[in-house]
């Protein structure tokens, strides 16, 4: 290697760059996060879902309490911290803590129940980075607190459903759903598959051995192929069911029946979350399967209890933006872009620069999307960059233009120039633009205090 690859390969070393895991949202990707945070922002509020935002971090203790300390997330996943008084914090791996934790803080069994709350925030995990498995990860998710009634698991999923459908994505996705039962049915049932697995260890991968003590349920999910040959044949959950459980899984499976969205019973779907009861489901990659799941959720009727409050019924799910946005680039779907630009305003001389400062700004009030180089020297130069932003139309305004009281249209792709009234020219803009192209911003009715 010459000196000058040795200086350029340090150079690069000593380049800043992300973490591993950890990417930066370009423009291009950009459009996708808004759409989707667009669609599921319109079929929440329709839903009658108020939005939530829990902090980025919380104590440990949030997570660790409700997760389940047996968990992979809480066992290798959480980014965990030490602040300057000592007190140990974490990012949050995920939303349902957090927003169980606030509907206690802030009394909301005050509210009618069921308590209906949206998110959409990053999410962090130390988890081994691979295609759709980051470490910084946007999740969506929704929360239905307060009610009992298998009618709402059903609804959760459809909501689901239609935002998938809105997205382009749901004839991809397979619903997987399962019921785990309650404590009482499930330890019964959990000693039963302790008692298959004696004798068998030696042919489980090296995790599940521990999992056989720790969190034995999590032994039907394991990816690999001998724990999965073993888990074929294990007892299966739905026959420990107690009678209250396999009611309540008839009613919902009754109720998802009704809405037509087609379902796949998987009676090996544990979910990884200790806190889940009764009813669990994922939607998967038909292709893929499990490896790709865009997300999944289910009922946690004992966590509120377990996090210091009463006995409070609740259902659930969180969805992965980025597996989201995979499988749209695969379905080759195109979202909306509002970024593209209607009108460059060129300029030459002081005068002119002064007069484009407003007009930049009039046009814009009106719609259109504006943007001028008031850097810029040479005409040709600004040309050459309204030919980069790729705009229909440039305006130029130049000495004699400001002394006409005139300015230049130019239409970009025709090469073609005239000459307008400056009195004029916004009007003229609008219509060539079209007023249904224009970009109008309305915050709504404002009633100022
Ligand atoms: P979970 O809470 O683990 O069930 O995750 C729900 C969904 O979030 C998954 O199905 C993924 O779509 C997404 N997700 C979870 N972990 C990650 C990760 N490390 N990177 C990207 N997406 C993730």
């Amino acid at each position: 290697m010459s000196d000058d690859q040795t200086e350029q390969k340090k150079q690069k070393l000593n380049r800043l760059q992300t973490p591993l895991g950890v990417f930066d949202i370009l423009p291009e990707d950009h459009l996708y996060y808004t759409h989707i945070k667009k669609v599921v922002r319109h079929r929440c509020r329709q839903s009658g879902f108020r939005r939530i935002t829990t902090p980025i971090f919380e104590f440990t203790d949030v997570f660790q309490r409700s997760i389940g300390d047996a968990t992979d997330i809480v066992q290798k996943e959480m980014y965990t911290f030490s602040d300057r008084k000592d007190r140990s914090l974490t990012l949050k791996p995920e939303g349902t803590a957090g927003v169980v934790r606030a509907y206690l803080q802030h009394g909301m069994k005050e509210l009618p129940q069921p308590v209906e709350l949206y998110y959409i925030e990053p999410h962090f995990r130390y988890d081994r980075p691979q295609k759709g498995r980051y470490r910084q990860f946007w999740q969506f998710g929704f929360e239905v607190i307060g009610e009992l009634d298998p009618a709402l698991d059903a609804q959760i999923i459809q909501l689901s459903h239609k935002i998938f459908e809105d997205l382009g994505i749901a004839h991809m996705l397979s619903l997987q759903i399962n019921s785990i039962g309650c404590p009482i049915c499930r330890e019964e049932y959990i000693t039963q598959l302790q008692n298959y697995y004696v004798g068998k260890e030696r042919s489980l991968c090296e995790i599940c051995r521990e999992r056989l003590v720790k969190n034995p349920l999590r032994l039907l999910d394991c990816k690999e192929e001998d724990c999965q040959i073993l888990a074929q044949l294990a007892p299966k959950l739905n026959m420990y069911l107690c009678k209250e459980c396999k009611e309540f899984h008839a009613k919902v499976l009754e109720f998802l029946e009704a809405t037509g969205i087609e379902y796949q019973k998987n009676d090996k779907l544990v979910r990884g979350l200790d806190y889940y009861t009764r009813t669990v489901f994922e939607f998967w990659d038909k292709s893929e399967g499990a490896q790709n799941s865009v997300g999944g959720g289910g009922r946690y009727d004992g966590l509120i209890e377990l996090m210091g409050g009463a006995s409070t019924p609740a259902v659930g799910v969180a969805f992965g933006m980025e597996r989201i946005i995979l499988n749209m680039k695969k379905e080759k779907i195109e979202v909306p872009s509002k970024d593209d630009l209607h009108i460059f305003v060129a300029q030459l001389g002081d005068e002119a620069k002064k007069t484009c400062l407003n007009l930049i700004w009039e046009l814009r009030e009106r719609g259109v999307k504006t943007v001028g180089a008031l850097g810029k020297g040479s005409m040709k130069a600004q040309l050459r960059l309204a030919d980069k932003f790729k705009v229909p139309y440039t305006l130029i305004l130049g000495i004699t233009e400001v002394r006409e009281n005139t300015i230049i249209i130019r239409d970009m792709a025709k090469g073609q120039q005239k000459i307008v009234s400056f009195d004029t020219v916004i009007d003229e803009v609008v219509n060539l633009i079209g007023e249904k192209n224009l970009d109008k911003y309305s915050p709504g009715e404002v009633v100022y205090g």
